[in-house]
């Protein structure tokens, strides 16, 4: 499986950030949808199956942590891995998104070959997990 084949799901409500990263990893031929909010997160994902989610945590409306939260607890959605995407470089803010079931963490502004070494981490992992 080529890394071409990977649909991300970025949720960001900043659209000027979302549409610099959709540029970017667009170029390292990723698929990118993008969503502004949690508001139609749920019927999206009844049609869509993102491979990894990237989530902002500072949203209007659902912030990114509960999102998460409703995400791993839905057996439909708990083996996507997510990264936690947040502005506040605040101490406990990782460890809150982790403990909320993200599966990593990256702090604004994005250091973007970080980002892409995370999201190739987790989607290698979850191939492998889907081929044992
Ligand atoms: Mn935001």
């Amino acid at each position: 499986m080529s890394i071409s084949s990977y649909n991300i799901l970025l949720i960001e409500d900043n659209e000027l950030n979302s549409m610099l990263l959709k540029r970017r990893l667009e170029k390292h031929d990723f698929n990118i949808w993008v969503q502004q909010d949690g508001h139609f997160l749920s019927v999206f994902l009844k049609q869509n199956h993102p491979d990894l989610i990237l989530m902002d945590l500072a949203l209007p409306g659902i912030d990114g942590l509960v999102l998460t939260q409703a995400l791993k607890s839905s057996p439909q959605t708990a083996a996507i891995p997510i990264i936690a995407v947040s502005a506040y470089a605040m101490s406990g803010d990782k460890a809150k998104a982790l403990t909320a079931g993200c599966d990593d963490y990256i702090s604004k502004p994005v250091d973007f070959n970080l980002l892409l070494s995370k999201m190739e981490h987790l989607l290698k992992v979850n191939r492998e997990k889907s081929t044992m």
